[in-house]
């Protein structure tokens, strides 16, 4: 048998500790799938107020660990704690992490966040030494951790963690973490990375491109992303870059954490069921009636949308086509945080058609889990989604998705008019209001034949998205960096 791996795996979220997006589930659900196949998997992030403010108990494991930055030293205490079998180890540092949120004020972003991250990356190797801990693989994700790779090799930490490789993941491309040049001195980026070829990008500093650049191996969340991201229209300025890294870059899928994201398990919903007991879903139904105050009408469809309010989720699609759904006589309940001007269409469509219309503009994580399994249909309109996980969360409810076919939505989905024994959901493109509307009056037309509708959910419901698969091939592939 082969032996187990020591990965070090580095976020900026992880759920149930700090939540803004998938990139939380995945900081979970991988290393969970990893350690439940024999692997030694401790996960890094900062110690923010809204992880201090889960209640939950932490240990102590070093205090005042010194640290250079900006010309300062800096300490940090390293806090952990155990989340289903894996380990977490925490960042504390008042002065950068004990804010109010985790990447800034709504819809902006800290104005030191260049030093925030800087900091955890740098802190990386403090870290290892304080808790002895000697990694095969530091699995880095998204920009917030894109200097990790750069201070492995340019620093000297490079001596003395020698062999220790770095995955990069993409989990969205779009955020980049772009910084005034002044950052390579506080950040200690050596001066002559500073070129095209290096870290540089138009006169600024991009920590996506140094992970992109120094990393043994880069990864998005989808075999179709992985492609896109190699094009102009998905690439956002980074496609040359990835051209040059084509042969270490591949594609390997999000899971779900079916202990959380399952209509039989999950705990935050009315009433639990599974393809068997179909019947009950109408009982969650019921509630996510009740919950907005409307009067409960099995017949007429339900439609949730869940996610950011941003361009990149094509939620100006829908506003787009609020009014027409209307007329079809369907429910709509929207909840997602971000941009106000969204909320503020929303809110007049609900205050126009207050027996058709509902949005809550807030993060609620319980309210996710009763729009999954109280809708009948879920939309996705998004312009680009690397992986996207409410599809997959939404195919085992038996809430038929409505999805863009593109990146992760197009490789999950199948088009129940174009595959019938195998659709489950609905694709359409272009990423364009009249083709949206489009795709929602095929579901439509499909919901009106009850028989036809129950067997697409059934057939839905039996998808297997689980890490089970994913996690193996990151398995594959770490052990592919270490050869
Ligand atoms: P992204 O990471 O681009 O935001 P994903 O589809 O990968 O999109 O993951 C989004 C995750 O965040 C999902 O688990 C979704 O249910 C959750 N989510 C997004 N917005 C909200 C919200 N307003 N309230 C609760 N959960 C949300």
């Amino acid at each position: 048998m082969a032996k187990p791996l020591k990965i070090l795996f580095v976020t900026s979220e992880a759920v149930p500790f700090a939540k803004v997006g998938g990139l939380a589930d995945v900081s979970a659900s991988l290393p969970k799938a990893l350690v439940g196949r024999g692997h030694d998997v401790r996960v890094l992030m900062p110690f923010y107020k809204c992880v201090k403010n889960t209640g939950l108990q932490f240990k102590m494991v070093a205090r005042s660990v010194k640290h250079r930055l900006s010309g300062n030293i800096l300490g940090f205490n390293l806090l952990e704690t155990d989340s289903e079998g894996v380990k977490f180890y925490f960042l504390e540092n008042n002065r950068y992490f004990d804010r109010e949120n985790v990447y800034g004020p709504v819809g902006g972003d800290y104005v030191d966040n260049a030093l925030r991250f800087g900091f955890l990356d740098k802190a990386v190797f403090p870290t290892l030494s304080a808790v002895n801990f000697e990694p095969d693989i530091i699995h880095c994700n998204d920009w917030q951790t894109g200097l990790i790779p750069l201070y492995l090799k340019f620093s000297e930490h490079g001596r003395i963690f020698k062999n220790v490789k770095t995955l990069f993941t993409i989990h969205n491309l779009a955020y980049q973490g772009i910084f005034e040049k002044f950052y390579m001195y506080m950040l200690k980026i050596p001066q002559q990375l500073f070129r095209i070829e290096g870290v540089e990008y138009y006169g600024n500093i991009n920590f996506m491109k140094s992970g992109i650049l120094y990393s043994d191996a880069i990864n998005t969340v989808s075999k179709k992303y992985s492609e896109e991201i190699m094009t102009e229209d998905f690439g956002a300025g980074m496609e040359g870059v990835l051209k040059t890294r084509e042969k270490d870059l591949s594609g390997i899928p999000n899971g779900v954490d079916y202990d959380i994201w399952s209509p039989e398990k999950d705990k935050q919903i009315k009433v639990n069921y599974n393809r068997d007991t179909l019947a009950l879903k109408s009982e969650c139904k019921k509630d996510l009636m009740g919950y907005f105050g409307v009067t409960f009408d099995e017949e007429r469809p339900v439609l949730g949308y869940v996610g950011r309010f941003v361009h990149q989720k094509g939620i100006d699609l829908l506003s787009g086509i609020i009014d027409r759904l209307v007329e079809l006589n369907v429910f709509i309940v929207i909840l997602g945080s971000g941009q106000e001007r969204y909320n503020a269409v929303f809110k007049a469509a609900a205050e126009k058609y207050p027996a058709h219309v509902r949005v809550c503009h807030e993060f609620n994580d319980e309210l996710s889990h009763k729009i999954e399994a109280g809708c009948d249909i879920f939309l996705m309109p998004s312009r680009y989604e690397p992986c996207g996980l409410n599809q997959m969360y939404s195919v085992k409810y038996g809430t038929i998705p409505v999805v863009h076919a593109t990146g992760g939505l197009d490789d999950a989905i199948v088009d129940f008019g174009d595959d019938p024994k195998n659709g489950n959901g609905f694709k359409f493109a272009p990423p364009g209001t009249e083709a949206f509307l489009r795709g929602i009056k095929r579901a439509l037309a499909v919901y009106s034949d009850k028989d036809a509708w129950k067997r697409l959910m059934q057939q839905a419901m039996s998808y297997d998205f689980s890490w089970q698969h994913s996690a193996g091939e990151y398995e594959t592939l770490y052990r592919k960096m270490l050869l």
